[in-house]
């Protein structure tokens, strides 16, 4: 990353700071801060000329304190210098960054308490920090008063939850991520040409209810190809197939498989509409995992994509470990690894991660880059009633 400089080389000698070599080398703990000022420390070595008549040394002797401390880590741990390789892309997605500021605007609107019916997304630290500027959340809106602003989470909700803030006159707000609401339409289109809908995605989960209970015909929940031969419906039954956002086009290849080769009238939406983050977080997972030793996914245990990609990991043969901060990382788990890779669930905020990255660096000196990935520059509009509104 840094070409040799002698001029600086022995600038940085005479200031008794470290050699050109370690100072490569040990790039350290704490997050992109301290990396940030071992940067600036290079760039401003290269701003040294050969004779060493405009040396650039105010910034350079305010570097030397957190340069020594780099050097003391680095000499403890004998030069070892861990590797940390970020994910591309990772974190947050688009639906998840609409519907947090879908809160956070309806909370600067102020008029009344604001309340989210769920967590706005999987994620503790996200629901915490919006509970702090003052939003409810509930889980049943019974617990709502009637009239109240009332945001329904990134995840849908049935039509008899739609129902009920209708005939309780509560204003409601819908962060319902776009990409689930195409689903919800897509089973809808489907029913309404007479077709059963086979649903694949997990039982329980809320985004499941909520597609569940917005398709009026006959709708068969299935989550891998056993469910599928298990189906009690005759194989020359028309159907069409919709699937759970936060499974990829990978996850969900064998059941639809499965569905074509039992059914005999098979329709589905095609590979495009699949979820662009849950694919492309995978697929940046599986690349992640060709270059580490270890695996941390940054994200919530009740977030379903958080989980698909630790077991990514698990499933390429590394050890993979899902943690929602720095404070569940143990520094055992490194023993005797030498590279470790990072990434983060679409609904963890990157403050996690700068802490998982920090709690890593607990461990001794380490050194971080990105892997090369996509990048997203997907956006969604915000909801229509907060727009009036604005
Ligand atoms: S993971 Fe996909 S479907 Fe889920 S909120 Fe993000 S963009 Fe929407």
């Amino acid at each position: 990353m840094f070409s040799h400089c002698a001029a600086g080389s022995s600038l940085f000698a005479s200031k008794g700071i470290l050699p050109s070599t370690a100072l490569r080398t040990a790039i350290v703990s704490s997050g992109n801060r301290e990396e940030h000022v071992i940067c600036v420390a290079f760039e401003t070595r290269h701003t040294v000329s050969s004779d060493g008549a405009t040396l650039a040394l105010l910034p350079l002797i305010a570097f030397a304190r957190k340069v020594r401390t780099v050097q003391a880590g680095w000499q403890k741990t004998g030069g070892f210098c861990m590797k940390v390789i970020l994910a591309q892309p990772r974190g947050f997605c688009a639906g998840v960054v609409r519907a947090i500021d879908t809160v956070e605007r309806a909370l600067a609107h102020g008029d009344g308490p604001v309340y989210v019916r769920h967590e706005i997304v999987h994620n503790r630290h996200v629901v915490d920090d919006l509970k702090a500027k003052g939003a409810r959340f509930v889980e049943d809106l019974a617990d709502v008063p009637n009239g109240a602003v009332t945001i329904f989470s990134a995840h849908g909700v049935s039509h008899s939850v739609e129902e009920e803030a209708r005939s309780r006159r509560l204003n409601v707000v819908d962060a319902t991520c776009p990409l689930v609401s195409k689903v919800h339409k897509q089973g809808q289109r489907y029913s309404s040409l007479g077709r059963t809908i086979i649903l694949i995605g997990h039982a329980g989960h809320v985004e499941i209810e909520g597609t569940l209970g917005r398709i009026p015909g006959p709708v068969y929940l299935v989550e891998n190809g056993e469910d599928v031969a298990n189906l009690d419906i005759p194989d020359d039954t028309p159907v069409a197939y919709i699937t759970q956002t936060t499974l990829s086009v990978d996850d969900t290849r064998s059941t639809i498989e499965a569905v074509k080769k039992r059914f005999t009238d098979v329709i589905g939406p095609e590979t495009r509409d699949i979820c662009y983050a849950t694919q492309n977080r995978q697929t940046a997972v599986r690349d992640l995992c060709r270059h580490v030793e270890l695996l941390l996914v940054v994200g919530a245990s009740n977030s379903s994509n958080s989980n698909r990609l630790r077991e990514i990991g698990s499933e390429c043969g590394v050890p993979s470990y899902l943690v929602a901060d720095g404070s569940e990382v143990d520094l055992a788990w490194f023993a005797g690894v030498a590279t470790i890779g990072v990434t983060a669930g679409a609904s963890a905020p990157d403050v996690l991660v700068q802490d998982v990255l920090a709690a890593i660096g607990k461990a001794g000196p380490i050194e971080i880059e990105t892997l090369d990935g996509v990048e997203e520059k997907i956006t969604f509009r915000l909801p229509p009633e907060l727009l009036e509104a604005s």
